[in-house]
């Protein structure tokens, strides 16, 4: 079976995936279990060397990645940086995993003469599911850590964006990865497949799948490592610098078309520096240009799933249906691709669906509010809880502001940092997400079950020892 794929920038079917059909799976999940005996057993060290052959790989395949990611997505600098940035990632957690756990023994507190050991013992086979968005990046953003814990990994694609599996899968071929990293294609089907071949399962995407995934996973008993969708505010204090947050505002949104998990959806201002705010992001976004003719200018690339399109058109009639205001944009631009300009909306209220189901696409509504504490609940009256952001006069004021914002994670004096620095331990809240963070070091020690060893050191307590009588 095949499914066609659309290209965003066109429109047109003009390519079609083969679907891995369950047996196959099957049969590829076998065969990667049995290598992964071999992987484990091969060190940390000589995992690292084997990663680090595959970001050489990629490097080698970089010109045909980045270009069927381009065809994947309109966009041809984040394209080219999804390889850069992957080939950093796989640099980082090599230089990073090494010499991390702890293996030595420790005495018994109770007992002295019992002593135990932790012992990491990887999941066999570890399962992950990417949405469109970055398909490159969010394919191999939890199979790294998971490589190098000693897991075998095997990764289903979104079916809307899978030109990139080929290259991909060539570069692991070269790196001689192929028996322990297996790339699967096809729709939400093989998806569930995948579920129900694995040990453990990384999924990225929407609420409503991961909710299906999680579902299958608890009857399989498997963890399932779910990061979700988003509908993340941005708060701007009276004393904010406004350059800068008007700077903030728009990349945060308006970058990668906003379908982005971490982008911002919902901007709240405070009162006295409202109109002032709306007026220089007004000016701001009217300078954003897209990416069309040339794919080699401007700042906005197509929508790249269509029914992507029908929600932002949806939202914004709806919005103004009950009363907002459109300042910029608010028609997404057929050129046989879908484009949305930036589009700014004042007039909002949480009544609307463009401030409170996720929008993934460029459109920035903007609220007043009057005190902070306003701003807070404002901001924390959501099912999501991803990230947010805070601007203020200074750090420790944004800081404040931040810790009571329901939001794994909290970019004060700037927006979606999570997208631009990787290092800060951070998991998602509410329907965000589920499961340890995939950043920092337990984005690596989350593949492992502990095993302890615990050893006797004297002589085995007999029964007798036991006996009703004994003791005191
Ligand atoms: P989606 O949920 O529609 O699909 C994601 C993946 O799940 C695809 O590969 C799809 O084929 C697969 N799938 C579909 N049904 C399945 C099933 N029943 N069982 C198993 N797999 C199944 O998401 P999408 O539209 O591709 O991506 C956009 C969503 O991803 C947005 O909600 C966005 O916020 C989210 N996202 C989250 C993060 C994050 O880190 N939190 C990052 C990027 C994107």
């Amino acid at each position: 079976m095949e499914i066609p794929v659309r290209n965003p920038r066109t429109g047109q079917m003009d390519h079609r995936v083969a679907v891995t059909d369950t047996a196959t799976l099957m049969d590829i999940a076998a065969r990667l279990r049995l290598a992964q005996k071999g992987w484990r057993a091969l060190g940390v060290e000589g995992r690292v060397a084997a990663l680090r052959r595959l970001a050489d790989a990629l490097a080698r395949h970089q010109e045909d990645l980045a270009g069927a990611l381009t065809m994947d997505t309109g966009r041809a600098r984040i394209a080219r940086m999804e390889v850069d940035g992957v080939r950093g990632s796989i640099a980082g957690w090599c230089a990073t995993v090494p010499g991390q756990l702890p293996e030595a023994w420790i005495q018994g507190r109770s007992n002295p003469a019992i002593r135990h050991a932790p012992h990491w013992v990887p999941y066999e086979l570890v399962g992950v599911i990417s949405p469109w968005n970055f398909p490159l990046t969010l394919s191999l953003i939890d199979a790294i850590p998971a490589l190098l814990a000693g897991c075998a990994v095997m990764i289903k694609p979104s079916e809307v964006t899978p030109r990139f599996a080929g290259p991909l899968a060539a570069a692991i071929l070269e790196a001689g990865l192929a028996p322990v990293l297996a790339l699967v294609c096809g729709d939400g089907a093989t998806g569930q497949a995948l579920v129900d071949a694995v040990d453990c399962v990384c999924f990225t995407g929407s609420v409503p799948t991961g909710r299906k995934v999680a579902v299958r996973a608890a009857q399989r008993l498997i963890p399932a490592f779910l990061e979700l969708g988003g509908k993340d505010p941005l708060i701007i204090l009276d004393g904010a610098n406004l350059d800068d947050a008007v700077t903030a505002a728009l990349r945060g949104s308006v970058l990668a078309t906003g379908q982005a998990c971490q982008s911002l959806e919902r901007i709240y201002v405070a009162a006295p520096i409202h109109d002032e705010f709306v007026a220089r992001l007004v000016a701001a976004a009217s300078k954003v240009r897209l990416n069309f003719p040339d794919i080699g200018q401007g700042e906005i690339g197509p929508i790249i799933f269509d029914r992507q399109a029908d929600i932002l058109r949806q939202q914004i009639a709806d919005a103004r249906a009950k009363g907002a205001m459109v300042l910029t944009g608010g028609e997404v631009v057929d050129h046989g691709g879908l484009w949305l300009p930036p589009t700014i909306m004042t007039g909002v209220t949480h009544d609307m669906a463009v401030m409170r189901e996720e929008t993934f696409g460029p459109i920035l509504p903007i609220m007043p509010f009057v005190t902070v504490e306003q701003a807070i609940a404002l901001a924390n009256d959501s099912q999501y809880g991803l990230s947010a952001a805070v601007f203020a006069a200074d750090l420790d004021q944004a800081a404040a502001v931040g810790r009571l914002l329901v939001a794994g994670a909290v970019s004060l004096n700037d927006a979606a940092l999570t997208a631009l620095f990787h290092e800060a331990p951070k998991q998602s809240f509410r329907d965000s997400g589920l499961g340890p963070s995939r950043m920092g070091m337990e984005g690596y020690t989350r593949f492992f079950r502990r095993q302890a060893l615990i050893a006797q050191t004297g002589r085995p307590a007999p029964l007798s020892a036991f006996a009703e009588e004994a003791g005191g």
